[in-house]
C-alpha cells in the first residue's frame, strides 16, 4: 500500500531523515519506534505533503505523493493524527470532527460521524463542547476521530499516547486494534516501543534519522538491543 524508498529529509543543513526504506502492506499495523529526535514525525510529515523530501520516493497504492499538495493526499485515503494532536480548541468536538470530512462530498459523512461517536462515546456526550476544554486524552480521541472522518485506508498516528494515563493509553492502542479490525491499514510512530510493537505487524528501529533495526513486533519486542535500547532493561 505505502512504499518508502531512499527517503532524505533536511531543514537547511540539518539532515533529519538520511535515506530510509520501508513498506506497509494492506490490513497492517506498522510501527516506527525510536527516541527523540530520530526522524518519525518528520518522516510522517513528508508523506502527509507536509514536507518535500531532499530525495527518495513516497508511493502510495502506486501513486508517487513526492509533488503532490497535502490537501491532495488526504482524498486519496491517507489520513494523519499529528504529534500534538493539533486540535480545533474554540470549535465544538462535532466541528472538528467534520472538518476531518472536509474533502468529501458524498452522503455517508452523518453516518462516520456517528462511527467516530461509537469508537469514542465520550465525543458523542460531549459534541456540542469546545474541544479546548478536553483533558489530553480525549483530545487524542478527538484527532483520532478526526483523521477517521476522511475515510482513510491508511491512517498515521503520530505519538498517539504521548502525555496519557497507562489506562487512557490502553484505550487508544485498544481503539489501534479495533480499527485494524475494521479494515484500516495504520502506521504508528511511538516512543513507547512496547506498546506499539506488541500490536505491530511489522516495525523499524529509527536512530539519527536511519532505519537500524526492522523484523515483526514479535521480533522486536524479543530483541536483545530493543529491549536495552527503548524497554529500560539491563
Ligand atoms: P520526537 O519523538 O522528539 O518528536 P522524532 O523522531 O519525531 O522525535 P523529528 O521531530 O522528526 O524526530 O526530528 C528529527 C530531527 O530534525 C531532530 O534533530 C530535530 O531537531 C530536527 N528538526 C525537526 N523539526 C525541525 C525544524 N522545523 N527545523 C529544524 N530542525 C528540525
Amino acid at each position: 500500500m505505502l512504499e518508502v524508498k531512499n527517503l532524505e529529509v533536511a531543514y537547511g543543513k540539518i539532515k533529519a531523515v538520511k535515506g530510509i526504506s520501508f513498506d506497509v502492506n494492506e490490513g497492517e499495523v506498522v510501527t516506527l519506534i525510536g527516541t527523540n529526535g530520530a526522524g518519525k514525525t518528520t518522516t510522517l510529515r513528508t508523506i502527509s505533503g507536509l514536507l518535500r523530501p531532499n530525495s527518495g520516493t513516497i508511493t502510495f497504492q502506486g501513486r508517487d505523493l513526492t509533488s503532490v499538495a497535502a490537501h491532495d493526499i488526504v482524498p486519496l485515503g491517507l489520513a494523519h493524527s499529528p504529534e500534538g494532536r493539533r486540535i480545533f480548541p474554540r470549535l465544538t468536538v462535532e466541528d472538528n470532527l467534520n472538518l476531518g470530512a472536509f474533502a468529501r462530498k458524498d452522503k455517508q459523512i452523518a453516518n462516520d460521524l456517528e462511527a467516530a461517536f461509537d469508537l469514542f462515546p465520550i465525543l458523542r456526550e460531549r459534541r456540542a463542547q469546545p474541544a479546548g476544554t478536553f483533558s489530553g486524552g480525549e483530545q487524542q480521541m478527538l484527532a483520532m476521530g478526526r483523521a477517521m472522518m476522511s475515510r482513510p485506508k491508511l491512517l498515521m498516528l503520530d505519538e498517539p499516547s504521548m502525555g496519557l494515563s497507562p489506562l487512557m493509553m490502553k484505550k487508544i492502542m485498544t481503539t489501534v486494534t479495533t480499527l485494524q479490525e475494521q479494515g484500516t491499514t495504520i502506521l504508528l510512530v511511538e516512543q513507547n516501543a512496547q506498546a506499539a510493537l506488541k500490536r505491530a505487524t511489522k516495525g523499524y528501529v529509527l536512530e539519527v534519522g536511519k532505519i537500524v533495526l526492522s523484523g515483526s513486533g514479535q521480533e522486536l519486542l524479543a530483541s536483545d538491543d530493543v529491549r536495552k535500547a527503548y524497554l529500560g532493561e539491563d
